[in-house]
């Protein structure tokens, strides 16, 4: 099912009755399945008796975006251009800015579709699209369960005001999609596109920020997404609610990475959890909690708070209690290259920095240790901020997601309340190694993580 809230004409053009194809513009959704988008765009080609076509233009300059990130994403549209031939729809992927790739194939479109993206960057080309094409654009929102503004129209202050928010309309919109039949495809049509056969030769070809190298701990695409999804359910899940902030266990879904670029469906995984046969209700729940709240949460940060990726966003009493502490005196202060390079004088610390290098991913709950730890021990929360963010969305693979402006935030008092007050941190939440200590067998993790060290030495990682 398709919810009309899920569905936002973006321009004023008529329908004309010319054109020779339907057009999806494929951005933030890159999968073939369970896509709201995609199957949008079907329906309305079936309509009309036409063909669907979709496109998907490669900025070489997406903000923030490395080798690391490129990497994973062709090799998850190498998939989805598969996955979508097999259904009948060509896929041509240009090297080009999406705006221009979508206009140059639009000329000959009935009607363009596009899935929705969330930071600032996305809602932009979708807007100048919108006023270049001389056909309808239409988005439909397929990457949260329950869509934006239907959850809320304004900027939520916490998990706990946006969770009833969410919860009410979870029946309405926790439901499968099924899936059409395209009746006339597009596999005929001729169009230049970028081959994707060799991925590491098209990298090498392409003039793209190289500040983190490829990884080979997470490989992209759906069919990945659904294996480690599959393995997760099976084994991780029934463990989720007690074990999942433990970093020496690996508890986690490693769904995020996935999610980020859209190669797998929020809905498809929530729904695969919530029907989970032989797994504790709590376990559903705790996993849910994170997937729809707090995920759905931070798309609403960046919706509605255009400085998401700033300390701007966090709320008067936690930027007021900052700058009164501003001045206190750091036992410790480093510089970004420092922290890059995980020297600090923390091997918890430097640990998880590794983590993220080495693997694309840290654990989740040592992000909440290693962003506070920054906000400890930068000259200022200004330049703490930065640091995190760049850091994060350097080395993360799913970085640069609204997750991550979000989580950054958060170490910084965003979504969370006033705690007892103390040096550098004045009321902002506090975490510390002995917490580390006392909860985790932390130098278990240390271990573990420099064994990963020393199988990729060869490799140059820190
Ligand atoms: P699982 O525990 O298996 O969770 C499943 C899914 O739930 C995740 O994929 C994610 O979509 C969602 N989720 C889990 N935890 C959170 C959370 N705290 N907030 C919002 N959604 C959550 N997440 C990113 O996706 N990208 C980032 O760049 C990012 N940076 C972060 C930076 C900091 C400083 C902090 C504190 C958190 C950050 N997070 C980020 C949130 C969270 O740590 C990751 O989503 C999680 O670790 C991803 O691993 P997983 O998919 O194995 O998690």
């Amino acid at each position: 099912m398709i919810q009309e809230e899920r569905v936002q004409t973006l321009n004023d053009e008529e329908v004309s009755g010319a054109g020779t194809y339907v057009l999806y513009w494929m951005q933030h959704a890159q999968r073939a399945s369970v896509n709201h988008a995609l199957e949008f765009a079907i329906r309305e080609a079936n309509r009309r008796g036409l063909p669907l076509l979709a496109v998907f233009g490669i900025t070489q300059r997406f903000p923030e975006a490395n080798t690391r990130s490129y990497a994973f994403m062709l090799e998850g549209l190498r998939e989805a251009r598969q996955a979508l031939r097999e259904r009948g729809v060509q896929l041509v992927v240009r090297l080009q800015p999406p705006g221009e790739a979508v206009a140059d194939l639009a000329a000959d479109a009935a009607l363009v579709v596009v899935d929705r993206g969330y930071l600032r960057v996305e809602r932009r080309w979708r807007k100048r699209v919108a006023r270049r094409l001389s056909c309808p654009l239409v988005q439909v929102e397929t990457d949260v369960v329950v869509p934006v503004e239907t959850a809320s129209q304004k900027e939520e202050y916490a998990a706990y005001t946006i969770r009833p928010k969410i919860h009410k309309h979870l029946d309405a919109f926790l439901v499968p999609l099924e899936e059409t039949a395209l009746r006339r495809d597009s596999l005929g049509l001729t169009f230049d596109g970028l081959g994707l056969d060799d991925i590491e030769a098209r990298l090498g070809r392409m003039r793209i920020n190289r500040s983190a190298e490829r990884v080979d701990t997470f490989l992209g695409g759906s069919s990945q997404a659904c294996m480690l999804l599959d393995d997760f359910i099976v084994h991780k899940l029934d463990s989720y609610a007690e074990e999942r902030n433990d970093p020496v266990q690996d508890c986690l879904s490693h769904m995020s990475p996935y999610l980020h670029f859209g190669q797998i469906s929020a809905l498809e995984v929530a729904l695969k959890v919530r029907g989970a046969r032989g797994v504790g209700q709590e376990n559903k729940d705790a996993y849910l909690e994170e997937l729809v709240v707090r995920r759905e949460l931070s798309m609403n940060l960046c919706v509605f708070n255009p400085h998401y990726d700033s300390l701007a966003c966090v709320p008067d009493w936690a930027r007021e209690t900052l700058e009164e502490h501003a001045g206190d005196r750091r036992e410790h202060v480093y510089d970004l290259e420092q922290f890059e390079s995980a020297r600090t004088h923390d091997p918890y610390w430097n640990a998880a920095q590794r983590e993220m290098v080495l693997t694309g991913k840290m654990h989740g709950y040592m992000r909440m240790y290693w962003g506070k730890k920054i906000l400890e021990w930068t000259p200022s929360p200004e330049r703490g901020f930065a640091i995190a963010l760049e850091l994060n969305n350097r080395y993360e693979l799913d970085g640069r997601d609204p997750n991550g402006f979000t989580g950054v935030a958060w170490c910084f008092g965003k979504h969370d309340r006033a705690w007892a007050e103390r040096q550098v941190y004045g009321k902002v939440r506090y975490m510390s190694a002995g917490g580390l200590e006392r909860k985790f067998d932390i130098d278990a993790y240390v271990q573990k993580v420099e064994r990963l060290r020393s199988s990729q030495s060869q490799k140059g990682g820190v």
